[in-house]
């Protein structure tokens, strides 16, 4: 008995190749795609060990350079992939992604900021991008300047020589204000600060930053691009060279890479991300429209609207609008009565997030977040629009507004 196992695993000298143990093979396939297979979605990569063929081809590693495969976390095929795709939407040549769109804030504070430095936000900038200048970056020696958005001579006076980067958010994703990003940008070429924009709004599809001049756009792909509400991933997209080194050193270091199976989905979701943006724009305006002949609604702010904050930015540099956007209430609707109004709501779901196939609802106190210099009522009311009949939307909103207003 001993001495047959024994030979099947082939110890003797001179025996033919042996057989490889159980728990050898179910690890080594021998699998190859097909020859001559093509199909329209691409094969998903899942590493995290990346094989070499031979030891000089591992010494040689380096990561890099994207064709370079080294481990996982710093690009697969399926990775790289779509780090090109969204290069190619927006304009830019390099792409990053990061597991959130949090950390793709993160990464572009850290390549670039150091003890010393500052960095300036808009007061209307996505709060936890706030909140992390205001904690992590405060404690590690970095600045925090908050500009007025709407506001050049007054931004242009906040800035001193400690300054390195300038973040723009077009429009600010709660009161949605558009600023004049030419004339940021102008701003920060004359005073030699790296602009980065938070693009999500625009999907990279509205808006296109490279075009204005901007070095760095940043984008939430756990919004429109992934399209949905199930996926959470960033991106952080780049034109200039030393920048891109910069980002791609710190990328590698904070071990910000994403799995191939997050990648795959995002990918999924490109084929039908110009169709949804659209869709979600023309409903929000819809809409919007709708709210704003309201008699209980006191403000729409929506930049594709006239009267809203920046509007005839909004006219000058986008192609089109996301399906988010505010209102106001009338002064004398209570904060509670805006609660039982959100809370009134059947189709708008109550969750943060936006660019999915739901539409979704969040009540903002906007005045505790700005003080003094928001000029409208608060509480604010953000909806973003998914992919329902907007008839059947506004009839919710028209049910919610009987219900506890009327
Ligand atoms: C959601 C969002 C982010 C962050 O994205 P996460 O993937 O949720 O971390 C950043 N900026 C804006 C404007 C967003 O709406």
């Amino acid at each position: 008995m001993q001495a047959a196992e024994h030979a099947a695993v082939g110890a003797e000298p001179g025996a033919a190749e042996p057989a490889p143990r159980p728990a050898t093979l179910l690890q080594h396939s021998p699998y190859q795609a097909p020859a001559g297979f093509s199909a329209v979605q691409p094969a998903t990569h899942r590493a995290s060990t990346v094989l070499f063929a031979n030891v000089a081809a591992m010494r040689a590693r380096d990561w890099r350079h994207k064709t370079g495969y080294t481990y996982g976390l710093h690009g697969t095929p399926t990775t790289f992939m779509l780090e090109a795709r969204l290069a190619e939407i927006e304009g830019a040549v390099h792409g990053l992604l990061c597991p959130s769109g949090l950390s793709a804030i993160a990464l572009v504070n850290l390549a670039l900021l150091q003890q010393g430095d500052a960095v300036m936000l808009p007061a209307n900038v996505y709060n936890p991008s706030r909140d992390m200048a205001q904690t992590l970056l405060s404690g590690w020696g970095i600045a925090l300047q908050v500009y007025s958005p709407m506001d050049l001579a007054a931004t242009q006076a906040a800035i001193t020589p400690q300054t390195k980067l300038l973040w723009l958010e077009a429009p600010g994703s709660v009161t949605m204000e558009m600023p004049d990003l030419r004339g940021l940008v102008a701003l920060a070429r004359q005073h030699g600060l790296v602009t980065a924009i938070d693009n999500t709004w625009s999907a990279g599809l509205a808006l296109k930053p490279f075009a204005l001049g901007i070095d760095i756009s940043m984008q939430a792909l756990t919004k429109y691009q992934s399209g949905g509400a199930d996926v959470l991933m960033g991106a952080v997209l780049t034109r200039d060279e030393a920048l891109q080194d910069k980002l791609l050193d710190a990328h590698m270091r904070l071990g910000l890479g994403v799995g191939g199976d997050d990648a795959s989905l995002v990918l999924r979701g490109l084929h039908s991300l110009h169709l949804r943006y659209h869709a979600h724009d023309q409903a929000a305006r819809r809409v919007a429209t709708w709210l704003q002949r309201r008699p209980e609604v006191q403000t729409l702010l929506h930049p594709a609207f006239p009267g809203s904050p920046g509007h005839a930015h909004w006219v000058r540099d986008c192609s089109a609008a996301a399906g988010l956007f505010s209102f106001t209430f009338q002064p004398q609707i209570t904060a509670a009565k805006v609660d039982t109004f959100v809370d009134a709501l059947r189709l708008f779901k109550i969750g943060y997030s936006w660019g999915g196939p739901v539409s979704l609802v969040v009540p903002y106190d906007v005045a505790a977040m700005r003080g003094a210099s928001w000029p409208y009522a608060s509480p604010l009311v953000r909806l973003s629009i998914g992919l329902e009949d907007p008839d059947d939307l506004i009839a919710d909103l028209d049910q919610a507004l009987r219900v506890t207003l009327g």
